[in-house]
């Protein structure tokens, strides 16, 4: 039988709407192994718990270890959480997904202690431990894809807020009578910032007949997404990149109020958008400096994000070395 001392390594999912990543780390937060799958959200949260499962259980392979060589087990995903009783009780981009029991399921697969997290808080805490935060004390993380989600870490410490809803940049409200955030309320940093934003934007253009280069990318890509605008301003079209230099300035409109609130020393952009580089960060940058106080302003710097896909899971590896998770 595998005593106690056979388990060192622990798991970490990063649970999306359209992938599930997991990893596996030893006692000192090494990755050795790994594993990607589809979410196949719409098969529903059953399907969805299975995959979770297996996902892990593939990572442990991949590295040649066994199920009891796991230590404990952490999950990270997108919208609210329950982390005390470990429950997604709903997930905007998992379809279906109501009061998924993640903890529990995971608990009795693999017989050991876990945890539940949401993803940008996790990927903050990551990029504090691992990467692009390591060795500061006051952190803003945002993550910027289709949605824009944050998490922060205030004097060293993650802070998570009394509902575990601390730093959620995306939902600031930055034009009063803007259009309706994902969440449903208007003029969201989310609804004028984000992929989406973007997105919508672009078919704003198209619908009144403009910019014929954008048009024929969304022709060859059957849709318009922010990756469709981002092409054709590569390509210098004028209407794309204003398009995504006024979703930056409206970043920073939101940047400039958690510079305020925190006095960071720096935030870190994660997410796909992070992609766009200074088309998209140049305008969230001015904008900052155009609104934030001056003191704090002199203390923070803008950076990337360093862990890319791996923020979230890392996130939850150092929580669990910590010792977050008891069974
Ligand atoms: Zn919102």
């Amino acid at each position: 039988m595998a005593g106690e001392g056979r388990r060192r390594y622990l798991g970490a999912v990063d649970l999306g709407g359209s992938k599930i990543l997991s990893v596996v780390a030893d006692h000192e937060g090494r990755m050795v192994g790994e594993d990607r799958r589809p979410t196949d959200a719409e098969e529903g949260p059953e399907a969805g718990l299975e995959r979770l499962g297996a996902s892990i259980e593939a990572a442990l392979a991949n590295a040649g270890l066994r199920r009891d060589d796991l230590r404990a087990v952490g999950v990270c995903s997108p919208g609210p959480i329950d982390p005390a009783r470990g429950v997604i009780p709903r997930a905007p981009n998992l379809p279906g997904w109501h009061d998924v029991p993640v903890c529990q399921y995971l608990a009795g697969r693999l017989g050991v202690p876990t945890i539940l997290e949401n993803d940008a808080t996790a990927a903050a805490y990551g990029e504090f431990v691992y990467g692009a935060g390591r060795g500061f004390r006051h952190i803003v993380y945002i993550t910027v894809s289709t949605g824009i989600g944050g998490g922060l870490v205030l004097d060293g410490r993650l802070y998570r807020g009394a509902s575990g809803a601390a730093g959620e940049i995306g939902h600031i409200t930055i034009d009063v009578d803007g259009p309706l955030c994902g969440c449903g309320k208007p003029g969201h940093v989310e609804a004028l910032a984000s992929g989406r934003a973007i997105a919508r934007e672009a078919q704003a253009v198209l619908a009144r007949g403009g910019s014929p280069r954008l048009a024929r990318l969304a022709e060859e890509e059957g849709e318009v997404s922010a990756e469709t605008v981002y092409r054709a301003a590569l390509e210098d079209d004028a209407e794309a990149r204003r398009i995504i230099q006024r979703a930056g300035y409206y970043l920073g409109i939101g940047l400039a109020a958690y510079v305020d609130l925190f006095n960071p020393e720096i935030i870190i952009i994660g997410g796909g958008l992070r992609h766009m580089g200074e088309l998209y960060l140049g305008p969230a940058r001015e904008e900052m400096a155009r609104r934030a106080m001056d003191e704090p302003l002199k203390a923070v710097r803008l950076v990337e994000a360093e862990l890319g896909d791996y923020t979230g899971a890392m996130g939850i590896v150092a929580l669990l070395r910590e010792g977050a998770a008891t069974a």
